[in-house]
C-alpha cells in the first residue's frame, strides 16, 4: 500500500451542541484538512493520485460544502432557526455535532468516497485517513482500518 496526504484550509464557523463550556458558544476556526489517499499500487505516471486532481476535485466540492459555512447539528435549535433566516446556504446542517472528530470522520467514510465516485478516479484509490485541525495544537484524526 502507498499513499499521498494533501492539505487544504477552510473557514468555518460551528458551535457544540449540549455542551457545557465555550464551544457552545458559535464561533469559528481556519479548519486545516490533511486527506491521505492510498492504493495497492501507482497508477502508469507513477502516483496514488494526482494532487492536482486531489485539489481541483476533491477540495473544490469540500470548498464548496463547507468553506465560509456555519456546521450546526440538525438536532441543534439554531440550526433551523438561523436556516429561516438565512436562506443563502450560509448553513449547512451537518447529521452529527461538529467536533473535528466527528467531522474527520464524515469526511473520511461519507463526503470524500462519494465525491470521488462523482469525480471519476480509480476506485482502488480509497482515503486511508483524515485529520481535521481545529487549532495549531488541536486535532483529530480518522483512519480507514
Ligand atoms: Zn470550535
Amino acid at each position: 500500500m502507498i499513499s499521498v496526504t494533501r492539505e487544504h484550509v477552510i473557514a468555518a464557523a460551528h458551535r457544540l451542541y449540549d455542551y457545557d463550556g465555550r464551544c457552545e458558544r458559535l464561533h469559528g476556526h481556519n479548519y486545516r484538512i490533511a486527506l491521505t489517499l492510498d492504493a495497492p499500487g501507482l497508477d502508469p505516471l507513477g502516483m496514488v493520485a494526482d494532487f492536482t486532481v486531489i485539489k481541483k476535485a476533491l477540495f473544490a466540492a469540500l470548498d464548496e460544502e463547507w468553506d465560509h459555512r456555519t456546521l450546526l447539528y440538525v438536532k441543534d435549535p439554531l440550526c433551523a432557526q438561523l436556516a429561516a433566516i438565512l436562506d443563502d446556504g450560509s448553513i449547512r446542517p451537518v447529521p452529527f455535532n461538529p467536533t473535528a472528530e466527528n467531522m474527520a470522520a464524515w469526511l473520511g467514510e461519507t463526503f470524500f468516497p462519494a465525491v470521488m465516485r462523482r469525480a471519476g478516479m480509480d476506485a482502488r484509490v480509497r482515503p486511508a485517513a483524515v485529520r481535521v485541525h481545529e487549532t495549531d495544537g488541536s486535532c483529530a484524526l480518522w483512519s480507514r482500518d
